[in-house]
């Protein structure tokens, strides 16, 4: 099969007050569809951004003829059910999205029960027990929040565009790539102004990802690829993928050496070494921190560069010399 090149991508970006500037979305025509690649989030400012780049180009809601979604975060999914209640079309994505937008209740209550356990090990205390408390009643409180339309599992292909498989920031992510353009829509696999965070998180049966692990890995795929541009989730269109690529490969190594640094000078546990590295910040975005200090602790012991003895129900590192 050839991959077609004739299509035309047009961004939607919507401000956002946060560090990840833009919201982006994309609407991408081919010659015979139009298909809504991610849905931003739920709110007025999305949709009336999604009306006015349809305008635009001649088109209405009624002409979207399917949603594919690169990860099922809530900035990603929002104007899904919007769209498909007036408008019933197919939604594509990854397997593994399917129960968290659907918020299966097995599948949520298994994931509050890991990151339970999970800082409990990691000697998080009284903050480990406030982020699960918070989690638990998400659970009742984001309800209305799952996804009504069915979601059609993802093939390997869609649209002329290859689809790969990038995880890392989620379990669930992928990425459209087209050959022939040397050109990508990447979800939150890069960012131009930050480095994406691989969420920890939990596989289907509630063992732990190894999504850092796994986030250096997508971007090394796509490094070996022909790429000019990249579409990403969040901020400005990537022009020059290697240089960024490398730079965010070699910030993993950067990071993972200063944590291996402070367990050498005897800061044994994931929260202590959350605490000392991150400071004000643990406080304020404690599951990022975690997520952060988790996934290189587990680059790390894979790269058997330290390991981990269990004492008192608590994970402790040390450096292996
Ligand atoms: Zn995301």
């Amino acid at each position: 099969m050839e991959w077609k090149e004739t299509y035309e991508i047009f961004p939607i970006m919507v401000d956002d007050s946060t560090n990840l500037r833009t919201v982006n979305f994309y609407l991408v025509k081919t010659d015979q569809s139009l298909v809504l690649v991610d849905a931003g989030i739920h709110n007025e400012d999305f949709m009336n951004a999604l009306h006015k780049t349809l305008y635009e180009n001649g088109f209405s809601v009624e002409d979207i003829a399917e949603i594919i979604l690169t990860h099922n975060h809530y900035d990603h999914v929002g104007l899904v059910n919007p769209i498909t209640e007036k408008h019933p079309i197919p939604v594509f994505a990854h397997e593994e999205a399917i129960p968290r937008l659907k918020r299966d209740r097995a599948f949520m209550e298994m994931r509050v029960e890991f990151y339970m356990k999970l800082y409990k090990e990691m000697g998080c205390g009284e903050a480990g027990d406030k982020r699960v408390a918070f989690l638990r009643e998400s659970i009742e409180k984001n309800r209305n929040q799952s996804i009504h339309a069915d979601i059609n599992p993802i093939g390997s292909s869609q649209l002329g565009f290859e689809v790969l498989h990038v995880p890392g920031h989620a379990p669930d992510q992928i990425a459209l790539y087209n050959e022939a353009n040397q050109e990508m829509i990447a979800g939150d696999l890069i960012i131009d102004h930050i480095s994406s965070n691989a969420l920890v998180e939990p596989d289907h049966s509630g063992e732990r990802l190894p999504t850092l692990i796994q986030h250096k890995k997508s971007l090394e795929k796509i490094r070996n690829l022909n790429l000019k541009q990249i579409y990403p989730g969040h901020g400005v269109l990537i022009k020059e993928p290697k240089v960024l690529i490398d730079r965010r490969l070699g910030g993993i190594e950067r990071k993972a050496e200063k944590f291996k640094n402070l367990i050498r000078e005897g800061i044994s546990t994931g929260n202590g070494l959350a605490k000392s590295y991150y400071k004000k910040i643990y406080a304020k975005q404690f599951s990022l921190v975690m997520s952060e200090i988790i996934g290189h602790l587990d680059y790390l012991e894979a790269n058997e560069q330290i390991k981990k003895e269990m004492k008192n129900g608590v994970w402790h590192y040390s450096v292996k010399e």
